[in-house]
């Protein structure tokens, strides 16, 4: 599925507000994500640290559970970070991979000289899933 450059940019402009929200008094690394669902509503979220550092929550799962909590299916998430090129961690990824490895993950910066346009199986090409298929 192909998107639309006015949809890709809907979604970096979701993010970058969701971003200037993102509550990151430690790292200082603010990201922001939107998250497009099939009906075409869109699901914001930003990293929310925790000073117990294992209790930050992404970006990008944040918007996913907006999607989620909506009762929406999600199809693309877009996320807007301190630098352009910087991929979902690896916990996003693999909860990115619940919803598709066809799933579109767009990358680009606050500052925007350009996005960089992903599947969520180009980023996790050996995702854990519940039922493996059988070993032959
Ligand atoms: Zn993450």
């Amino acid at each position: 599925m192909e998107l639309a450059q006015v949809t890709i940019d809907r979604l970096f402009a979701a993010a970058r507000q969701a971003q200037a929200n993102a509550w990151a008094p430690y790292s200082r690394f603010r990201v922001g994500a939107a998250v497009l669902a099939e009906d075409g509503r869109v699901f914001v979220g930003c990293n929310l640290e925790n000073a117990s550092f294992g209790l930050t929550v992404c970006a990008e799962r944040n918007a996913l559970a907006a999607t989620v909590v909506a009762g929406a299916k999600p199809i693309a998430v877009a996320v807007v970070g301190p630098q352009v090129g910087l991929p979902p961690c690896g916990a996003c990824r693999q909860v990115l991979a619940e919803f598709g490895l066809d799933l579109h993950v767009l990358l680009t910066a606050q500052e925007p000289p350009g996005y960089q346009v992903f599947t969520v199986g180009d980023l996790l090409p050996s995702s854990f899933a519940f039922e493996q298929p059988s070993l032959r």
